[in-house]
């Protein structure tokens, strides 16, 4: 059996719980904002590796690479994209160390290689042309393949655009197995203004294997989101809601859902029928125990 049906074979029989933020994890451990995260791959790799070890230990059953931004259009801003190769490649061999860490769990981990957006504007709104996403993404996706990623998780993307050549770049020029997530908002669509059912719906027809939402708002928004998706949905879906809307409070950065919160809608989550559930900005270690404890149930 490959990778891909062993990871489907697993999700035909139960729901996976991905993990929690990274972004914010590291912002408590000191990363600056407007710092390039992924940097952190090289510079701070004990911390990177101690988050995926806790997120193993919480109960997740596939952590993501530290790589969301670490395609090279997003890294050129930070000036880090001759770096691209390194910032990868490490970020597999840390998660890789992690579950090695905790083999004592005794339990398989699969490893997703996070993609992101490129942070620009495609044309004709900006200057960005879909042939230069496409070899962005080509690049990214065979570097994380060759270092030994299991699957790859396409996340927080607003135009249908961007992620649907992303999509076509890393089915084209690998084996895995890819699952779609944009990000909506109270208004139940993209800040481009696409709407869920439009986005299962292209996404599917490009033949991607899983399709769901990530970060924004919260788990009550993404709930409606995924209920949409559940009807015309065909594949697999995923959902990683932020720990709500972050919020200022005495100039530090406060997400307002607890784990319990998180849990409550796991629950939620599970019986709508979702096949993957994780976190995004703002879930802790503590987040993925409570909705680990809530799906074993
Ligand atoms: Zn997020």
């Amino acid at each position: 059996m490959n990778i891909k049906e062993e990871i489907k074979e697993q999700l035909n029989k139960r729901t996976l719980l991905l993990d929690g933020a990274m972004g914010t994890m590291l912002q408590l451990y000191g990363l600056k904002s407007g710092e390039c995260s992924e940097g952190w791959n090289i510079s701070h790799s004990q911390v990177v590796q101690k988050i995926h070890q806790e997120y193993i230990k919480a109960g997740a059953d596939i952590i993501l690479t530290n790589t969301f931004g670490a395609n090279r259009i997003k890294l050129r801003s930070f000036g880090r994209e001759t770096n691209i190769l390194k910032i990868n490649e490490i970020a597999v061999n840390i998660a890789k160390d992690a579950i090695d860490k905790e083999r004592s769990l005794e339990k398989r981990i699969f490893i997703a290689g996070s993609l992101g957006p490129t942070g620009k504007i495609l044309e004709p709104y900006g200057d960005l042309k879909v042939s230069e996403v496409y070899k962005n993404y080509k690049e990214q996706t065979v570097i994380l393949e060759k270092a030994g990623v299991d699957l790859i998780i396409l996340e927080t993307f607003y135009d249908l655009e961007e992620i649907k050549t992303a999509l076509k770049a890393v089915k084209e020029n690998s084996d895995l197995m890819v699952i779609a997530s944009m990000t909506f908002d109270k208004n139940l669509k993209t800040i481009y203004g696409v709407d869920p059912e439009r986005a299962v719906i292209v996404l599917e027809n490009e033949g991607v294997d899983g399709v769901g939402a990530n970060c924004g708002t919260g788990p009550e928004v993404l709930y409606k989101v995924l209920k949409i998706m559940k009807k015309v949905s065909k594949t697999y879906l995923m959902v990683e809601p932020n720990a709500g809307m972050p919020e200022l409070v005495k100039d530090k950065v406060v997400y307002p859902a607890s784990p319990k919160i998180m849990a409550d809608y796991t629950e939620k989550f599970v019986k709508l029928g979702l096949n993957l559930i994780g976190g995004c900005c703002g879930t802790t270690p503590l987040h993925i125990k409570a909705m680990s404890d809530k799906i074993k149930n």
